[in-house]
This record gives C-alpha cells, sequence and structure tokens, in this order.
C-alpha cells in the first residue's frame, strides 16, 4: 500500500520560491569585483535568476547542458545557481586556481557550452578561450560599463555582457518540473593525481543535503543569521550555504574577491555577520589581521571550519579570544560535501573547558543520512571506540554513486564509498580523521597519523603551519619529517620545537626531523599539498637514518 501524500519532486528551483515567498525582503550584500558594496533581495535575486534562466534559454541551453563559472561569491553567481539548475541544465562549477591546461581540460569533459567569468578572470579566459572546444558563449558577469574594450573583447569569441543578457528578458518565467533525479551541478575533484574527476549532483541529492546541513547539530543556519560564505561557491557549491540560507531566509553576505584578514574583518562588522565557513588557511589570516589590530567581533558568533584538519590551537583561540564558537567539520566533494559535524551531546555540557575543547577538535559526528564505517587492510569492519584507525567508509543519498562519465569505473565497494580518509571513531560516534590514505606514515608497519603530529606543531606559539610528510628511512622504511613555516619575527629551533612534543604523543611518534620553509604550497582550495611536499624532499636524509 502506497502512502497517499503529494508527490513533488525535490527541486533547486524550491529554495528561491520559497526565499521569495517568505523571505522578500531579506538582504542578499555582495563585495563586487567592481570595488563597490552591492545590495539586493531575496525577490529581486529571484526575479533577476527568472530572466536569467529566460536568457539562457535564448542562447540555446537545454536540459542536461553543462554552463560553467569561474566566479568569485556573489549575488550574480547565485543568480545562476538558480538560472542554470532552476531550468534544468547543469552548472559546472570552475576552480579559477586551477592551471589554465586543467581548466580546458575539465570545460572539454564536461562539455561546457555557456562559460559566465568574473571580471577578475579575464586573463584566464583569454588564455583558454580559444582552446575549449565545446563552449560557445562567454558572458562577462558585468555591465556594459565595465565590458573589456573592443581590442580585448576581440580575443575572446562570442563575448556577451551578464546585464545585457538580463536585460533582454522579463521575469515571467514558471520553473519548469522535472524528476528530482535530474543532474544539477557538477564540480571536479582537485585531483592531486591523475586528471579531475566529475562529481554530478542531482536536485534530490542537493535538496535532501541542504535539509541535513541547516539542522541544529550541523550549520545551525535560521532567518536571524547573516552568513557569509568564505568558502568559495566553486568549491562544492560553498558547502550548500546558497542553499540553505534560500531555506531558512538568512541574508547572505558574499566577499567576492575580498578574502584577506581586513577586507573580511570589515565585512564581518559591517554587515552584522553572525556565521561563517571556511577552510583553516583562510582562518589564519583573519585571526592574524584581527589580534595584531587587536580587534573584536561584535557580532560573530559561530563559524565552521572544515576542508582540512582545524587545528585544535586554532579552534581555543577562536574561543577563548574571540567568543566565536568553530564547528568542525568533515566532509568532501563526492558527499555534496557534509559528512560530520562536531556538536556537543547533553552528555558534553558536564565537562570542564578543557575536556570540551578536546572533543571540539574531532570532526564530529554523523549528520543524519550519512552512514558510516570504519575497515581494516582486508575490508573487514572495526568496532567503534578503540584506538585503532581504519579505512573510511560511507553511503548515504547524497555520496557519489559513480564519477562523470564513469571515469576511473566503480568506485564503490560493496555499496559503500570508500573516502581515501583514515580515521578512528569513537565509543559515541565521533569520527578523528587521522590522515588522507596516500599521506599516511608507516613506520615499521605502523600507522603515525599525520594531522595529529600537525595538530600539535601548530599549538606552539611561534607556528605559522605545519605538514607533516613520510621520509625514507632505511629501517622503519618511513618517519615523520615536520615541515614548518614560523610566524613572523618568531624565534624557534629544531630542537625547541621536538621538546614541544613531548608527553603529547607516544614517543616514537615524535617527528624525527624538522625543517624549516618559507612558505607550504597551497592547493586550489586552500589545503596544503603535501604531495609536492613530499617530492620536494624525496632524498631528503633524515639524522636518525
Ligand atoms: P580536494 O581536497 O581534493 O579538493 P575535497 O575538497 O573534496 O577535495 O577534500 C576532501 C578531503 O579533505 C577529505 O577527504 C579529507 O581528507 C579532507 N578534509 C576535509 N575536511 C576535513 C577535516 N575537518 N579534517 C581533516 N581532513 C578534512
Amino acid at each position: 500500500m502506497n502512502g497517499q501524500m503529494m508527490q513533488q519532486p525535490l527541486l533547486i528551483s524550491s529554495f528561491i520560491v520559497h526565499a521569495e515567498r517568505h523571505h522578500a525582503e531579506r538582504e542578499i550584500v555582495s563585495r563586487r569585483v567592481e570595488g563597490d558594496i552591492h545590495r539586493t533581495t531575496y525577490k529581486e535575486l529571484a526575479a533577476r535568476s527568472r530572466r536569467m534562466a529566460k536568457a539562457l534559454a535564448a542562447l540555446g541551453v537545454g536540459l542536461s547542458d553543462r554552463v560553467a563559472t569561474l566566479a568569485w561569491n556573489g549575488y550574480r553567481h547565485m543568480e545562476l545557481y538558480y538560472a542554470v539548475s532552476g531550468s534544468g541544465a547543469v552548472l559546472h562549477t570552475i576552480n579559477p586556481r586551477l592551471h589554465p591546461d586543467q581548466i580546458v581540460y575539465i570545460a572539454d569533459h564536461a562539455e561546457d557550452q555557456v562559460l559566465f567569468f568574473d571580471m577578475t578572470f579575464l586573463p584566464l579566459i583569454q588564455a583558454v578561450a580559444r582552446r575549449t572546444r565545446t563552449v560557445r558563449h562567454f558572458v562577462a558577469m558585468t555591465d556594459r560599463a565595465h565590458m573589456p574594450s573592443a581590442e580585448v573583447a576581440a580575443t575572446i569569441p562570442n563575448l556577451l555582457c551578464y546585464e545585457e543578457l538580463m536585460a533582454a528578458q522579463d521575469d515571467r518565467y514558471a520553473w519548469p518540473s522535472f524528476d528530482e533525479n535530474t543532474a544539477s551541478s557538477l564540480c571536479y575533484t582537485s585531483g592531486t593525481t591523475g586528471n579531475p574527476k566529475g562529481v554530478l549532483y542531482s536536485h534530490r541529492s542537493t535538496v535532501l543535503h541542504a535539509y541535513a546541513a541547516a539542522l541544529p547539530d550541523s550549520l545551525n543556519c535560521s532567518e536571524r543569521d547573516v552568513i557569509l560564505p568564505v568558502v568559495p561557491m566553486f568549491h562544492v557549491n560553498a558547502w550548500s550555504l546558497p542553499y540553505v540560507a534560500c531555506m531558512t531566509g538568512a541574508k547572505l553576505v558574499y566577499p567576492g574577491a575580498g578574502l584577506d584578514g581586513k577586507s573580511l574583518y570589515e565585512l564581518f562588522e559591517s554587515e552584522g555577520v553572525t556565521f561563517s565557513a571556511g577552510v583553516p588557511t583562510v582562518w589564519q589570516g583573519l585571526l592574524a589581521y584581527v589580534e595584531a589590530n587587536h580587534l573584536k567581533f561584535s557580532t560573530m558568533k559561530r563559524t565552521v571550519i572544515g576542508g582540512s584538519a582545524c587545528p585544535p590551537a586554532m579552534i581555543r583561540a577562536f574561543g577563548e579570544k574571540f567568543g566565536v564558537n568553530v564547528l568542525h567539520a568533515w566532509g568532501m566533494t563526492e558527499m555534496s560535501p557534509l559528512g560530520t559535524a562536531c556538536t556537543l551531546k547533553a552528555k558534553h555540557l558536564a565537562l570542564t573547558q578543557e575536556e570540551r575543547y578536546a572533543v571540539m577538535a574531532k570532526q564530529g559526528r554523523a549528520v543524519y543520512g550519512v552512514d558510516m564505517k570504519i575497515v581494516d587492510d582486508q575490508g573487514a569492519e572495526m568496532p567503534w571506540g578503540s584506538e585503532t584507525s581504519g579505512d573510511l567508509y560511507v553511503r548515504g543519498p547524497w555520496i557519489i554513486s559513480g564519477y562523470f562519465k564513469n571515469e576511473g569505473g566503480d568506485p564503490l565497494v560493496d555499496g559503500w564509498f570508500p573516502t581515501g580518509d583514515v580515521a578512528r571513531i569513537d565509543a559515541d560516534g565521533y569520527v578523528q580523521i587521522t590522515d588522507r590514505s596516500k599521506d599516511v606514515i608507516k613506520s615499521g608497519g605502523e600507522w603515525i597519523g599525520s594531522i595529529d603530529l600537525e595538530n600539535i606543531a601548530m599549538a606552539h606559539p611561534a607556528v605559522a603551519m605545519a605538514a607533516c610528510i613520510a621520509a625514507k628511512h632505511p629501517k622503519w622504511d618511513e618517519r615523520p619529517l615536520l615541515v614548518v613555516v614560523k610566524k613572523p619575527g618568531a624565534e624557534l629551533t629544531r630542537d625547541e620545537l621536538l621538546a614541544f612534543f613531548e608527553g603529547k604523543i607516544a614517543k616514537w611518534w615524535t617527528p624525527d626531523d624538522v625543517i624549516f620553509v618559507d612558505a607550504i604550497p597551497l592547493g586550489a582550495t586552500g589545503k596544503m599539498q603535501k604531495n609536492k611536499l613530499r617530492d620536494q624532499f624525496k632524498d631528503y636524509h633524515l639524522p636518525t637514518a
């Protein structure tokens, strides 16, 4: 017997329809590439999204055609989130920090038809425009007054102006209804090895993920929030915040290209931001700026930090110095991205602050909808609540079942997706990521978790950034080598730093050596590129060898 409830497909357009109807006057504020602060409302954004949907149809974009963006976080990018996906096409958000060769590769692989770009990326567009094979139109996301000169425009085939496309349409457009399993957006993983692979989200997976992301023990968003997504809209749909904001009616503040500490801080204060989200490296810049200028956050209460391990020292700095609660979260492109979020359980409320920090340093509990397990080398499920870590497997309705165009074959093992992360899970279900499997250090057959070592190093007041990699060792096979960037002006020796590990970790986990460097290479999403460090130090001779 079937239930007798309405059959309504879960569609992305429903977010903007809801926001327009129930939160029409709530603001969306953007720092624009043009240099000013732009203000709009859900009402206007909804109308402009419909106009842009008509403009796309006029350009010949049809169901499931791919439309690419190379853009910062801003209202025009958000209009495209709805215009493209809402009309049944697929939004392909390209990471502009990728190498031009990679951009050409993924635009071709995705068979992008139209490519929208912020003016910042004009030189990049000039470099790739004549090399891409399927893009029929390039659209500069600006008005006529800010369009490139005729000379520059001549270097880009079929260059169009965003505001002119918009002006040519009215907003009389009804969002179409279609199967909720239709593809909605496409994101390529950064592909530290091999070519990037496409992760193709559906309307259904995106809507279900947004419900779960907004929950109190996930991102906990409401109409009363003012959300500033630092995490780029080209990085896994900005962790779903452009959807969650519409769903809840929160005010949105988009930072555009201004991701330095000063620009971010100004927006936090002027717009009354209550909640933000980003990778640890961004927060480092913000914290450094706020500390150096003796500033305080007057409205910011919470921030989610994920994408790579958030050092416990950062959670503490935010909490103790600024009264900002850090929500540590874990996920990946293949998971839309949210897998776990770290909030306390009722039983933790009686703990001391110190003990609570220890819980908050973990990556957190699975959000409803994500099922997880850890397995050993033989693929056998391991118990929770032990100190041993295993390979982390996940499954759920917003987790990948196969890469775009079946690149790389079937990624699943018995219906589970192997995340490539190594983790332990405690008796309460809190996950602690100890490594990416390709970063694991194998010393005498035993695993050493590089993230644990980095977290300890990062707690030293003189350390700005630390990466721990495996270095070759004749006896142990591999031993940990710590690569460290000191804070500006700070003094620190190898021995002082190694002494700092004493008592904090099993003695045999202590790194064998420390190398001080000026900078650690960061990837396109702001994460440390340990593969580059491994290459750089592949012949490093450890003093213990
Ligand atoms: P890429 O880094 O290849 O761009 P993702 O952005 O999807 O791809 O990154 C996902 C990976 O980032 C995870 O598999 C995990 O290794 C790492 N990661 C994400 N969040 C955390 C976290 N809170 N702690 C530790 N590692 C994390």
